[in-house]
């Protein structure tokens, strides 16, 4: 077995991921096309096909090959290329320092998801090798918005060959093969102004919505628990409305996000809410309201047993002396726009702990970047070789 198969540079993979986090791509608002073109020249400096997908306005998406010998279908990896701001907290550490530091590397993505894209770089550097099948690596913009940049990868690779898709969002390493869907609404009522010691001459907004807010609570989205994912939730996460204490409001918005498992159809839950918005205007006195969709991600299953994720867990068995065992996350990633796009299997393994994630002093472990290399080395070979 060569060397770098269970030897992975762990100074290499630190100094890669500190030099991605010292790359600013925050989003908002993003401005991923400087680290996109970083990863550009160093994945064209070990001889990859790369394009750098333009989405103007400084954002940037990359698309890269490393070509096999045709005789199997090709690997997809994809990471984010942006990060979620660094918050009001005050950060012991610059969250651009990149700062190594007592095993672990800090900064805003240090976790997620610059760790997992250090990863995917270092990888394909010791995989130079011809291969069976084509690696692909897609480096997306806008993860933590609106997946600007995995819409138009999966449009691109809508016909090529492909096994199935890895993401080394941060898990920890673990083998997450269910991700929760996500239906975010965004619900507006509308009334009519006037002075407030005449309410009854207005119509009241806010009234209205509580109407709607008292019937949402009863409508019955709720299915069983999934084995993997737990409960179906649904939060009231804002909302505003009126503009003075004196003045009956004319409108008041709320936005509510729910986490769907599978099986449960966004579709149908949005025709659940519309009919419940026209029962109101039907029976409550000028009732009137919108009702719009601000997210939708369905949810992700791949099956357990699906020839892709048992040999991605006999690799992590490999590299790390550890049977896998299936794991969900509540969160969701680009594999919600990807997999049921490309109609793939999705495996979600990387780096990092999850609840670091969007955290003050974010950091990954040096130890994890090197198991991580460790099980995405294994698995490449294991799924791309004769
Ligand atoms: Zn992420």
């Amino acid at each position: 077995m060569p060397a770098f198969l269970t030897d992975p540079d762990p100074q290499a993979l630190a100094q890669l991921c500190s030099k991605l986090v010292k790359i600013n791509s925050i989003n908002p608002p993003g401005n991923e096309t400087r680290l996109a073109e970083y990863c550009a020249r160093y994945l064209e400096d070990l001889a990859l096909e790369v394009s750098v997908i333009n989405h103007g306005q400084n954002r940037s998406s990359l698309l890269a090959r490393l070509p096999g010998k045709g005789n199997k279908p090709g690997v997809l990896f994809s990471a984010h290329l942006d990060t979620v701001p660094p918050g009001l907290t005050a950060w012991e550490h610059d969250p651009l320092s990149g700062l190594i530091a007592d095993g672990n590397v800090y900064g805003r993505g240090a976790a997620d998801m610059k760790g997992g894209m250090a990863v995917i770089l270092y990888t394909v550097s010791a995989l130079k090798a011809g291969l069976e099948g084509d690696i692909y690596i897609a480096l997306t913009a806008g993860e933590e918005t609106d997946s600007l940049g995995a819409k138009v990868v999966a449009d691109r690779l809508a016909d090529v060959p492909l096994q199935g898709i890895i993401i080394p969002e941060p898990t920890h390493n673990q083998v997450v093969i269910a991700e929760k869907g996500a239906l975010w609404l965004e619900l507006t009522t509308f009334g009519k102004t006037a002075h407030g010691s005449t309410p009854g001459v207005g119509v009241n907004a806010i009234e209205h919505m509580r109407l709607l807010l008292n019937e949402w609570d009863a409508l019955p989205f709720t299915l069983p628990a999934h084995p993997l994912l737990g409960e179906f939730t649904r939060s009231l996460n804002t909302i505003q409305g009126g503009v003075k204490t004196n003045v009956v409001p004319d409108q008041c918005t709320i936005s509510i996000d729910m986490r769907t498992l599978p099986g449960q159809d966004h579709a149908e839950i949005f025709r659940q809410v519309e009919a419940l918005i026209e029962k109101l205007s039907g029976s409550v006195d000028q009732f009137k309201a919108t009702v719009v969709v601000s997210n939708d991600r369905p949810p992700v299953m791949t099956d357990p047993q699906h020839p892709f994720v048992v040999r991605f867990n006999q690799a992590a068995e490999t590299a790390t002396g550890t049977r896998p065992a299936p794991r969900g996350m509540f969160a969701f990633t680009d594999g919600s726009i990807l997999a049921p796009r490309l109609k793939l299997p999705l495996v979600v393994c990387g780096p990092g702990q999850p609840n670091i994630a969007h955290q003050p002093d974010e950091y990954v472990e040096i130890s994890q970047l090197t198991e991580s290399a460790k099980i995405l080395l294994q698995a490449l070979t294991g799924l791309l070789s004769a």
